[in-house]
């Protein structure tokens, strides 16, 4: 079995180090990617939506060229377990998400997705075997095309300087930066320093 270009045991150790631990939805997160390139022209270029913030993201950006930084990776969470590949050119792609009825034979995995049973009652090891066991039978796809927004890479516009932190923002966010309103994410926040 592959996850991408990985064996199972190297998949997990890309986790280890990049999610932190080998998190259900890490490992599951990985065969909807695989499933996903699979069903993809490998010719064109490829943008991913991600239903979630769990998880998921993470899988995309270990498998795929397609990062939050680099802008493929676009996160619209709708709180599905669900993730999108797409042609950038046409905007066509394939939806995998993780199906609640196909859930049904794997007890386990349906115990950690429906949160049927607190995780301490949950037995990690055999949800990981169920995991892999079924691997890409516990996935759906659908053929999607999406919104013309996701096709062209928005630009920022113009930068003004806020007159209240000095900083540059762009200016279409309106007469001061996000961070000078309640958009902030400090309770509190220090004086300036600089190294001179
Ligand atoms: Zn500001």
């Amino acid at each position: 079995m592959k996850i991408g270009s990985y064996s199972v045991s190297e998949y997990v150790r890309r986790v280890e180090s990049f999610h932190g631990n080998v998190a259900p939805g890490m490992l599951i997160g990985g065969i909807m990617v695989d499933a996903a390139l699979e069903r993809l022209n490998p010719t064109q270029l490829y943008d991913a939506i991600c239903e979630t913030h769990s998880c998921l993201p993470d899988a995309i950006q270990l498998l795929t060229p397609c990062t939050v930084g680099n802008g493929w990776l676009h996160i619209v969470d709708l709180g599905r377990f669900a993730l999108t590949l797409y042609e950038k050119a046409s905007g066509k792609g394939v939806r995998v998400f993780l199906s609640m009825d196909k859930t049904a034979q794997w007890p386990e995995v349906r115990n950690w997705y429906l949160k049927l049973k607190p995780k301490k009652e949950q037995d990690p090891e055999a949800l990981r075997d169920q995991i892999l066991k079924a691997g890409v039978t516990l996935c759906g796809f659908q053929d999607v095309e999406v919104l013309p927004g996701f096709l062209t890479k928005q630009g920022k516009g113009a930068i003004a300087r806020c007159p209240v932190c000095g900083e540059t923002y762009p200016k279409n966010h309106g007469p001061v930066c996000r961070g000078c309103t309640d958009e902030s994410p400090y309770a509190s926040i220090g004086q300036v320093s600089m190294i001179r």
